[in-house]
């Protein structure tokens, strides 16, 4: 076997510093998906092999223009028949759905799991092992220079036979067909047979809203969005699709669901998050897992789930990607936690770690997050895989290790399974050596590989490793399409819809007859609307060749529904600029309404770092304001993927609508939404902050509410957490408990408070509303949150009918993390919300921890 130098040889070294300092200053130092540092070190001398780095740029593209791609005006679309929503609504309590969730969690149907893992292991040789704990990305086995990039067979060869490579993620640049998927995993399965103990390889990818990286795979709402729903069974649903798709495209792994919480608005990867609320995360989590998962991962269209990123990422003080986050004992528990150990309760298969550093530790170096935490607090058995490039980042970013070779002692230490390198054979070289010198012991190596093996095993890998291809006509049907379509409609959210000067109703839903502009960047964008991860890694570039044919903008959505002579376009302004302001506001004079769609376009993890503040651009506010100004009622359209601030901008705006990033059905579904075929429902998963610092959470402590005349105004958000308002009324009524005191003895016995509550649409529409519980723990050893969200359900009902809905909160549901980071009850009067309606209720006794 021919060896690769760790340590770079002397003349590696002049263009590893140089690239060294270029990553130090360059705007994308700390990107994660960037260009490899190592050089090509083969030391074979008879044989002058091809480099074993891939050593080009990212793997999926480039970032994407700030102004957003434009699509050719002329484009032909059709509109999809409306009403045809196939999740149908239940009602049931987050609560009953969580339960369910976890009594059915994912097992295997493989008879003798560890016999058969045991047998293999036994007859690994350490280099063998090494090569399972390996995960290199797909350039480094493909010919990058042919689109779409086709197996380089020498490249194959060398990576599985010589380094025995366990595992491959992702693309190179952008999505593939479909049967270019077959081909490539395919090729490289073939390889895996071929080796002397013939393991399948282990191929992973990011679906993160669908299948994003198959051509002809449906693209949903980004997870906020899929959040703003509030239904359950529409994110399992959402979680099964793509997860057949991934598993048609010959893929069996999927890096997702993301379980960060959506904490800070000016992280660039909110919108892949649930949104700020831990219950929520939880139960959409769950859901998207078993839709994924289902009870068995072997299944041909199941996938095994990564949930990510373990943990504490999205907690960053600066609010930039991969910076430092300080969590304390308490908050992580309360905050961050909780959704991955009820994950990895439901039998999650593998955990991607974090690759920030918590409390001054990178956590991929963390003991005692990846082991004390992960393994022993939260028993997970699963896999733990490394963020892109993170090990190596323990030496260039984080600088806790001198080299690589540390670096990976201190990863294994702490817990780490497998190494997505991804573009060299570093890190097999290094644990190799590490083992053959007797600093890592080999049974600490096969603690990963069994893992890694049973992962195999489970997903059926060596019995087919290419189940579920057969799936493939089924990618991207009908029934998807509508899917989408009812996650979108489900996902908008109506923010605010004022009657006008001229008419006494409300602006929204619009008559049909009315005169229209359309104006602002985000309403001729599918890069808007799909935002990051889309056929491409930042949704830029090559994406915009692939959305689908017929899929309408915003814009285009409402051009076909009333034609052109009724509706006028102009852009007004780009994301940043001004683009023919002038005609926009002499349309908006000429028009009944003006529709002014703003927000952000595509970006995905540090490239989408705030560069200025929270705030919309100066341009687009400008532009709001101006259409406002001619007195022509302004439907402001929010598509983002976090809330940006408007200042007092959002006053020139008669009605708000916020779509998120809802995916390629998205502007058909909010032009249903503003000519009223679907009745908005959607509600924020975050808190909309009024500015963009110093803004309050809805489960903030009483201090934050402090304003600087010390009243107790500070923390009043533009619209507050799971707040969403409907073309119909609903009204809530009998808010009761079955008993209003009750001890901490029979708590733990099993007692429960019950709580009941009617709702009535009391409007002239169907429609569907969230009915949310919170719960406030009035007094408590630790600073309580004023209040927190312990259930919630969707409800739909026609107009004049009436729902009944029972609660049951337990022991668990009034617990806090106390002073000394465990749970504990404390005694105490407690208060229940729903709506506006408030009930309390004491707790006697001794507390219970
Ligand atoms: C991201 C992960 C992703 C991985 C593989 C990283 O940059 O942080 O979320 O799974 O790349 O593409």
């Amino acid at each position: 076997m021919p060896m690769y130098d760790p340590v770079p040889r002397a003349s590696a070294w002049i263009p590893m510093f140089s690239l060294f300092i270029v990553l130090l200053f360059s705007p994308l130092a700390g990107c994660t998906q960037t260009q490899s540092t190592t050089e090509p070190q083969d030391e074979s001398a008879d044989e002058p092999a091809p480099p074993i780095s891939s050593n080009d740029l990212s793997q999926t593209g480039a970032r994407a223009a700030d102004d957003g791609a434009p699509m050719p005006l002329d484009r032909s679309v059709s509109l999809m028949e409306v009403g045809v929503h196939p999740i149908e609504s239940t009602s049931a309590s987050s609560q009953t759905f969580i339960e369910q969730a976890l009594s059915d969690s994912t097992g295997s149907r493989i008879s003798n799991l560890d016999a058969r893992v045991d047998s293999l292991l036994a007859q690994m040789t350490l280099e063998e092992k090494v090569g399972q704990m390996t995960q290199l990305e797909l350039g480094m086995i493909t010919d990058r220079d042919t689109f779409p990039q086709p197996i380089d067979p020498e490249k194959l060869r060398r990576v599985i036979q010589e380094y025995h490579v366990g595992s491959i993620l992702n693309v190179v640049d952008t999505a593939f067909p479909l049967d270019h998927w077959h081909e490539v995993v395919r090729a490289v399965q073939d390889e895996a047979a071929e080796t002397r103990l013939g393991i399948p390889v282990l191929y992973g990818i990011d679906a993160m809203h669908g299948t994003n990286y198959t051509q002809e795979a449906i693209l949903f709402p980004h997870s906020q969005g899929m959040a703003a729903t509030w239904n359950l069974d529409l994110a399992e649903e959402v979680g099964a699709i793509t997860a057949r798709d991934v598993r048609a495209s010959g893929i069996p792994w999927n890096f997702a669901p993301v379980l960060d919480a959506g904490r800070d608005p000016r992280w660039p990867r909110f919108y892949e998050t649930f949104g700020e609320d831990v219950h929520l995360t939880t139960a959409m989590g769950l859901a998207m897992n078993r839709g994924m998962q289902g009870p068995d991962i072997g299944a041909p269209e199941r996938v095994a789930t990564s949930l990510k990123h373990f943990v504490g990422y999205s907690g960053s003080e600066s609010g930039r990607d991969r910076t430092p986050a300080r969590i304390s004992d308490i908050e992580l528990r309360e905050q961050y936690l909780p959704q991955f150990q009820a994950a990895v309760e439901a039998g999650a298969a593998s955990v991607m770690v974090n690759s920030g550093e918590v409390n001054g530790v990178p956590v991929h170096a963390s003991h005692f997050l990846l082991t004390d935490v992960l393994r022993e607090e939260l028993g997970f058995e699963g896999l733990v895989l490394t963020d892109w490039l993170d090990i190596k980042k323990l030496v260039s970013l984080h600088r806790v290790a001198e080299n690589e070779r540390e670096a990976t002692k201190m990863a294994i230490e702490a817990g780490v399974d497998m190494s997505m390198v991804p573009s060299d054979v570093s890190f097999f070289e290094n644990l190799t050596a590490l083992v053959e010198d007797g600093e890592i012991a080999e049974s600490r190596i096969d603690e990963s590989v069994r893992r890694i093996l049973r992962l195999k095993f489970a997903l059926g890998l060596f019995d087919d490793p290419m189940a579920g291809t057969e799936l493939a006509d089924d990618v991207g049907s009908d029934r998807d399409r509508h899917v989408a379509l009812q996650a979108a409609h489900e996902s908008v959210t109506l923010l605010r819809n004022d009657t006008t000067d001229t008419e006494d109703s409300a602006l929204l839903p619009f008559s049909g007859s009315e005169r229209v502009l359309v104006t602002g960047p985000t309403a001729h964008s599918m890069q808007s609307l799909n935002n990051g991860w889309t056929y491409t890694w930042q949704g830029g570039g090559a994406a915009q060749d692939l959305f689908h044919e017929g899929r309408p903008t915003l814009m285009e959505a409402v051009r076909e529904r009333i034609g052109s002579d009724q509706m006028t376009y102009v852009p007004g302004s780009t994301l940043t600029r001004p683009d023919r302001l002038e005609e926009a506001v002499s349309a908006a004079q000429e028009a009944d309404v003006a529709v002014v769609a703003v927000g952000e376009g595509a970006y995905t993890e540090t490239a989408g770092n705030l560069t200025h503040s929270l705030m919309l651009p100066n341009a687009q506010r400008a532009l709001v304001q101006a259409i406002a100004d001619t007195g022509t009622p302004v439907v402001l359209v929010l598509v983002q993927g976090r809330p940006r601030t408007l200042g007092v901008t959002h006053e020139a705006a008669d009605a708000i609508v916020t779509a998120y990033n809802p995916g390629t059905e998205g502007g058909q579904a909010l032009a249903d939404v503003l000519y009223g075929d679907v009745n908005p429902s959607g509600h924020l998963p975050y808190t909309y902050p009024s500015r963009p610092t110093g803004y309050a959470l809805y489960d903030h402590k009483p201090s934050e509410r402090l304003a600087a005349d010390f009243s107790e105004e500070g923390a009043e958000p533009l619209f507050p957490f799971g707040y969403g308002e409907s073309y119909t009324t609903f009204e809530y009524s009998r808010l009761t408990l079955n008993d209003s005191t009750l001890t901490t003895s029979a708590l733990q016995d099993g007692a429960t408070v019950d709580v009941e509550v009617t709702i009535t649409n009391t409007g002239d529409r169907t429609g569907q509303d969230v009915v949310q519980l919170y719960l406030s723990d009035e007094v408590a050893s630790v600073t309580p949150s004023v209040r927190k969200l312990k259930r919630f359900a969707k409800v739909d009902l026609e107009p004049g009918a009436s729902e009944t809905l029972t609660f049951q909160l337990t022991q668990d549901d009034l617990s806090f993390i106390g002073r000394d980071a465990a749970p504990v009850v404390e005694p105490g009067r407690f208060r229940i919300q729903i709506d506006t309606l408030e009930r309390t209720f004491t707790v006697s006794g001794a507390p219970i921890r």
